[in-house]
């Protein structure tokens, strides 16, 4: 045999990883298991159980309780009756207990990663080397920042008990990334595993009790997606954390509407995978390999849409062919193996439906050589071209091993193409121009860019979406906020029902109102404030505006869906503020600062003609608004993003940006400086603003549209739509081009936004009926709210030769 032909026939032999450590812990616990409650192993209490299989060969690893609502009242009264002890340990002895599971993490690498590659089927290669080190470093990562909780966030505090539900892909990983933030911060958990994948949980609660962790700080509650239910409706829980499929995201966000609970939601993606003409194409082929054949595809941020500069795309797709033949399909505890199994046949399924549409809608399909095994679940590495921008499998999230390429001509069309999807999870950019990535990363609708590199975590760096791939961050200063709340949030009250700036009697007054309408005169009544011009309602009507004293003040223009929409449309459109550099953006608030001041006389009368207040009180809250202009003025430029100290040779940067289009419905009470106080650090941070002011006293809102005329603020930087607040606030929840919500109203008004913003899943902030004291600093300004007007975007720049 030549030299040449032993170099073609070499094959790799099997190199197995033993599992008889993993199946002595099956055997252990008699290849059956119950839920993990108060720090031990308890019987479901329907007494029901279901078998968890390895994808690999399809064989059975064990039977796990199916929980139901009784299992998880009794996980989350545990939960509860440990967080107070928990919390008050403070954060150095919380952050030994994190950094004692880290180091038992490690000490148990071997047999947690043989358990989940046998639980999901993922290659070992891949839970040796990434998902269990991952693990060890978020504890580890997050054991710093219970160290460091008093001092970092010393006016924050513990959510409570926190409600965790994750997905089959990286069971481990995903409940590090949400238990590792949530224990940091005092908060207490009931962890609910994918149906498919429950093992590595099972065993944690163990390994985490074994270093002494208190009984109930973690509980597990095993089952399927009625658990999940069951669970996120349970009494007693102050937060639900979810990583999954968009649609059941969307589910549990009607289902905690208006209950008061945080939520923070990591959901679907398809990803764009950019390569401009100047890339390094051999990279960018091992950059694929990583996107999209990295955990058989079966990643939420997988880059899974491939978009290729036209003049190299031939070029890319040939080594991409080339190198899907050389890749290795079969059992995941052989080492070396790329691509191991399919979680369950119902995927496989999903999958197989997928590419066969693919194929009829008319895309070229290409799969390599050698078959897939036959005994497990298994599917081939797939690449389609010729795919229409619109055709199902450029838009659908697969979750499988296949990936769709694209062209492009020139970087605009790379955006447009990019951001073509009503996701916004990752992307990913190749070339070798640095100024361009770095052009293109802000302009990706995306919470987290690699630059030429590709699926980058680490517990330095938040993770989370743009769009419908969800809210809220994982990793980093930014992912403990989805754990903490602001302390004074305890503190607020609702309403008094004889408060005249309670909502609900705001809605009283509007129920009146089909006989007080009015045709709008053409005297002064003010109008609506639309792209920068004054704008007569769609209906023309205007409704009495009432003084606290029950004075006819004036009229105000009673707006409708229509003018909301119109108004939503201007924001839009109104990119030159977004575009404007922060300094740019501090100049125009400091003008409307400026003239605001110098009509102070004017608007005091108007806040005393309207709330009845004295002359005193009324100077007070002009003053303060001015203030709070100069305040957000002096923000727009100083609350910048940072750079995370990742491991990897990587400069990571947490910028933070503005929503596009962020709507704001403002309460009653203190009509001017409320509505300042709101909409000021939202334009700071370069949002455009669809507000909806104080239902009752909105003239404060409308005479203040005359300053910005006069203070240079681009047209469609903000809206102004006056009428009845609940009706406009569910046209702008419902709206998809609106991507964030705030609304300061009544209970009811806030459960409905919380509701209806399930459509595209937009951000909301809602004040559940809690009146807050405006002129307190920390209620209503600084850094707490900038946080809330915009959202990081991690982008990973690596270094070196
Ligand atoms: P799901 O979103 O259904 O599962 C995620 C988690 O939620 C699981 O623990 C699941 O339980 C649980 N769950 C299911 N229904 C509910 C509910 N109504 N209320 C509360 N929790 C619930 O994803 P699937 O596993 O069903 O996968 C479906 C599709 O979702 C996949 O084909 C894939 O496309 C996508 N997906 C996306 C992920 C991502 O990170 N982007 C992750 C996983 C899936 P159980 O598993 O026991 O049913």
């Amino acid at each position: 045999m030549s030299i040449k032909e032993i170099f073609e026939t070499l094959d790799y032999g099997p190199a197995p990883e033993a599992t008889d450590v993993a199946s002595d812990w099956l055997e252990r616990h008699g290849r059956r298991f119950g839920h993990f409650i108060g720090g031990r192993f308890v019987k479901p209490a329907g007494g029901e159980t279901f078998a968890t299989y390895h994808p690999g060969d399809a064989r059975e690893l064990a039977q796990v309780a199916q929980g139901d609502e009784r299992d998880v009242a009794k996980a989350v009264k545990a939960a509860r009756a440990a967080q107070g002890a928990w919390q008050e340990l403070g954060g150095h002895e919380r952050a030994r207990y994190l950094y004692a599971v880290a180091r038992h993490v490690q000490k148990h690498a071997r047999l947690l990663a043989v358990l989940e590659a046998l639980d999901n089927g993922k290659p070992i290669r891949e839970t040796r080397d990434l998902d269990v080190p991952l693990v060890a470093r978020h504890f580890y990562h997050h054991a710093g920042w219970a160290q460091l909780l008093e001092s970092e966030f010393p006016a924050y505090t513990a959510v409570g008990v926190c409600a965790q539900i994750i997905p089959w892909n990286f069971p481990l990983l995903m409940l590090a990334w949400k238990v590792a933030p949530a224990l940091a911060a005092g908060n207490t958990v009931v962890l609910k595993p994918a149906e498919f994948t429950p093992l590595t949980a099972l065993l944690f609660a163990e390994l985490a009790a074994e270093v002494g962790l208190p009984a109930g700080v973690f509980n597990v509650v095993t089952g399927d997606g009625r658990t999940g239910a069951a669970l996120v409706d349970a009494e007693g829980i102050d937060k639900v954390a979810f990583t999954g499929s968009t649609e059941v995201g969307r589910s549990i966000r009607k289902a905690t509407a208006g209950r008061g609970l945080k939520l923070s939601l990591e959901l679907g993606g398809k990803s764009p995978f950019i390569v401009f003409d100047d890339a390094d194409i051999d990279s960018a082929v091992e950059g694929v390999v990583d996107a999209i054949w990295f955990n058989q595809g079966q990643v939420c941020c997988a880059g899974s849409r491939l978009l290729v500069q036209e003049s190299v795309a031939a070029r890319l797709e040939a080594k991409l062919i080339a190198r899907m033949e050389s890749l290795r399909e079969g059992p995941p505890l052989d080492k070396g193996i790329d691509i191991g199994a399919i979680i369950a046949p119902v995927q496989l399924s999903k999958i197989e439906r997928l590419v066969a549409q693919g194929r009829e809608e008319g895309a070229r399909c290409y799969q390599p050589s050698w078959s897939a095994p036959k005994d497990g679940w298994y599917y081939p590495p797939t690449l389609f071209t010729d795919v229409s921008p619109a055709a199902t499998i450029a838009q659908e999230e697969i979750f499988g091993p296949v990936i769709v390429s694209m062209t492009f001509r020139t970087p605009a069309e790379a955006v447009e193409l990019a951001n073509d999807t009503r996701y916004g999870l990752a992307a990913s950019v190749w070339t070798e121009n640095v100024n361009l990535a770095l052009d293109i990363a802000p302009r990706l609708k995306a919470g987290v860019v690699w630059v030429n590199c590709t699926n980058q975590f680490d517990a330095a760096a938040g993770f989370g979406g743009y769009r419908e791939s969800g809210f809220g961050r994982e990793g980093g200063r930014e992912g403990m906020f989805e754990y903490l709340k602001p302390r004074y949030e305890g503190g607020l009250t609702r309403y008094a029902a004889t408060d005249l700036a309670d909502p609900a009697a705001a809605a009283d007054i509007t129920a009146g109102l089909d006989e007080a309408t009015a045709p709008l005169g053409i005297d002064r009544t003010p109008k609506l404030y639309i792209g920068g011009k004054q704008k007569r309602p769609d209906g023309n009507y205007a409704y009495p505006v009432v003084s606290a004293t029950g004075v006819r003040v004036g009229d105000a223009p009673l707006g409708n869906r229509k003018d909301v929409r119109d108004a939503v449309e201007a924001a839009v459109k109104g990119t030159a503020w977004t575009k404007a550099t922060a300094h740019g953006r501090a100049q125009v608030l400091y003008y409307v600062a400026e003239n605001l001041s110098a009509r102070a006389p004017e608007f005091e009368a108007r806040v005393r003609s309207l709330t009845g207040v004295t002359r005193r009180a009324a100077a007070r809250e002009v003053s303060k608004s001015v203030e709070r202009l100069f305040s957000a003025a002096a923000y727009a430029d100083k609350y910048d993003g940072s750079v995370h100290p990742t491991p990897m040779r990587n400069v990571t940067l947490a910028m933070n940006e503005p929503f596009d289009v962020l709507a704001i419905v403002c309460p009653d009470e203190a009509p001017l400086l409320a509505f300042v106080s709101l909409v000021a650090p939202a334009l700071a941070m370069g949002n455009r603003v669809v507000a909806v002011p104080s239902a009752r006293w909105p003239l404060l809102a409308t005479d203040l549209y005359q300053v910005f005329d006069t203070s240079d603020v681009p047209g469609g930087a903000i809206n102004i739509v006056t009428g009845v607040r609940d009706e406009l606030a569910q046209v702008l929840a419902r709206h998809d081009a609106v991507e964030a919500m705030w609304y300061l109203g009544s209970a009811a008004g806030s459960a409905m936004v919380e509701r209806e913003s399930a459509g595209n899943l937009k951000a909301t902030w809602v004040n559940s009926g809690k009146q807050r004291d405006w002129y307190d600093d920390a209620q209503a300004s600084g850094p707490e709210l900038l946080r809330r007007a915009t959202r990081v975007k991690n982008v990973w720049v690596p270094y070196g030769e």
